[in-house]
């Protein structure tokens, strides 16, 4: 899953960026309101955090853009001000959540985890299959058959876009865009890697296997036969 910060305390934002990395997402860090709306307009994100106190346009200002284009992905508001006006203004313009500076970074991953769970149009479930394959979104478990297998950030974050997009062949770029960073080098064998390692958990003791390759075009997760 892709999020966009807009934050333009660097030591803050370089912070955000890192533990959000290292929960399993790919995060776009813009330093300021112009990039940040830019970034929203122009790119695909499951969510977005934006700090209220920013140069170029406020954060006020970069909701509104974003829900005048029509785009309703959750957004969760950083406020240094702990007043009341200033939730009561965010949720009115569309805001689904803030977050009271100074919080802890385990606060802020649960309140990004529900609204992803929550987000989109539809109510979710907190369970993705396939087959006897289940990855449960809120305790971050993955079981095959009943038995608990073990896969890292990245691994889950792979899984989870498979799982998402599943029967549909998904080419190495996108994946790097969904799962890597913005500037990844898709031309590395990183995906092929990642990928090697995830069929060794989710399909090697298995008879009947998830994921597939198509020759030239990506990868597809799928029950065949
Ligand atoms: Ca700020």
């Amino acid at each position: 899953m892709k999020l966009l910060v807009v934050e333009d305390e660097s030591k803050a934002g370089a912070y955000l960026r890192q533990g959000l990395n290292e929960a399993g997402f790919v995060v776009d860090l813009a330093c300021d309101g112009i990039e940040g709306l830019h970034l929203a307009l122009t790119e695909a994100y499951d969510l977005a955090v934006l700090d209220v106190m920013l140069p170029g346009a406020d954060g006020w200002q970069v909701l509104q853009g974003i829900r005048k284009a029509g785009k309703d992905m959750p957004v969760l508001f950083l406020t240094a001000r702990d007043h009341v006006d200033d939730r009561v203004k965010g949720l009115e313009l569309g805001a689904d959540d803030y977050l009271t500076k100074p919080f802890a970074f385990s606060e802020l991953l649960a309140r990004v985890r529900t609204l992803l769970r929550r987000g989109g149009k539809s109510k979710e479930s907190d369970f993705l299959r396939i087959g006897d394959l289940e990855l449960d979104l809120k305790r971050r478990r993955v079981t095959r058959a009943g038995r608990k297998i073990d896969l890292t950030a990245k691994e889950f974050a792979l899984l989870e876009l498979l799982l998402r997009r599943q029967g549909e062949v998904l080419p190495r770029s996108l994946i790097a865009s969904q799962v890597w960073d913005m500037n990844f080098d898709s031309d590395t064998n990183v995906i092929e890697v990642a990928i090697r390692r995830l069929r060794a958990k989710i399909d090697d003791d298995y008879a009947a296997k998830l994921i597939h390759t198509v020759r030239g075009m990506g990868y597809v997760l799928e029950i065949v036969g």
